[in-house]
């Protein structure tokens, strides 16, 4: 299949974004897959409503059956559409967060198909504030599954040519807005089960919605998988956002952080492979390895969090087969930080 790639403005004003983007809406009412970007990472949309599109979504994607697609509205009341009931605290958090990156898991309604939900009978749905995302779900029919348009495993696609790398010729459509602004994907909250508990950390941090919400709980196994429990996401227990090469996590004091890296870089480069850093600005003068990439400083989460996959995806570009990343506290947006960098390394930390 011919993937045609239309580019758009940020705020997606002009009549050919416009038309571009009546364009894309009218692929997703027809039954085909268009990419498109999002605030928080691109996504691959598909009607939702309709199983035979999910299975293509989850084909393009190589994703497994059982890892459900989260639904985009672009009205808040449309939710009431696609859910069995909808609970006081949902509406609260809803009209705290949305237009923006914050997934709610809800009793789904007898028309969203089980192909959508991965077999469940809860649902994902989220509302975004990405002006050209909100257009395409309205031109689009209204409710749209999307996934991170990666290849399943593969860091979540942050520019369009990550898209590109990963479903040229796979899907009808790859709507380019330029960079995403957040950069790791929505918060997934479950408002079934009492506290309302973070099935993945996101932008929308545990204190934020807890100052909503009162108690918030947060799974164990997304900053640990040696706690023994099983996962509740269903996406939770697969290896994700990993490059090609092996990552490993150094946790401890600046300095000591800086001779482990460089000595495992030196020993790695002696057996023949191809070294590489992720580190944060302040240390990076410290490190020595074939590729050493700059993650933003430590000052500014938002900017690790905006350049981790990218990041990820320029090693692979590269080639490098033995990758060593600096830590995050693993407060606010550090807790989605490291959930992310955590499943990228397989979980395998080395403290110093
Ligand atoms: P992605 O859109 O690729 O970032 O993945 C969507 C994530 O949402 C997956 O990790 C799913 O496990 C999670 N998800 C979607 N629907 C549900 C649901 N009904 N219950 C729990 N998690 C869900
Ligand atoms: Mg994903």
């Amino acid at each position: 299949m011919e993937t045609e790639i239309i580019k758009i403005g940020q705020d997606c004003v002009s009549s050919e974004d416009e038309k571009g983007l009546m364009r894309a809406g009218e692929i997703l009412r027809m039954g085909g897959l268009v990419a498109f970007p999002t605030e928080t990472v691109y996504g691959l949309g598909g009607n939702a409503l309709n199983p035979e599109v999910s299975v293509k979504i989850y084909a393009a994607k190589g994703r497994p059956l059982d890892n459900p697609l989260i639904i985009h509205i672009n009205k808040f009341e449309d939710i009431y559409q696609i859910v069995k009931e909808m609970p006081e605290a949902a509406v609260k958090i809803g009209e705290a967060f949305w237009p923006g990156p914050l997934t709610m898991i809800l009793y789904k309604a007898e028309k969203v198909p089980y192909e959508t939900t991965g077999g469940l009978d809860t649902v994902a749905v989220r509302f975004p504030s990405h002006p050209a995302a909100r257009k395409l779900i309205e031109y689009g029919g209204g409710f749209v599954a999307a996934p991170s348009a990666n290849a399943s495993g593969k860091p979540s696609p942050t520019r369009a040519k990550h898209v590109v790398e990963d479903m040229d010729g796979r899907i009808e459509m790859i709507v380019d807005g330029g960079e995403v602004g957040i950069g790791v994907e929505s918060t997934i909250i479950d408002m079934t089960v009492e506290p309302p508990r973070i099935l993945r950390p996101g932008y929308i941090t545990q204190e934020m919605l807890e100052r909503v919400l009162g108690e918030v709980a947060i799974d164990v196994t997304m900053m640990r998988d040696d706690s023994g429990e099983a996962p509740r996401a269903p996406g939770m227990k697969y290896r994700h956002y990993a490059p090609s090469g092996s990552l490993v996590i150094v946790e401890g004091e600046p300095g000591q952080v800086a001779d482990y890296i460089n000595a495992q870089a030196d020993l790695d480069n002696k057996a023949g492979e191809k070294t590489g850093i992720l580190g944060t600005r302040e240390q990076l003068e410290q490190y020595h390895a074939d590729v050493i990439k700059c993650i933003g400083s430590r000052e500014d989460e938002a900017a690790v969090a905006r350049n981790l996959f990218a990041a990820l995806r320029e090693f692979d570009e590269e080639k490098v087969t033995k990758i060593y990343s600096e830590s995050f506290p693993t407060q606010g947006l550090g807790q989605a930080i490291m959930n992310r960098l955590l499943k990228a390394a397989g979980h395998c930390v080395v403290k110093v």
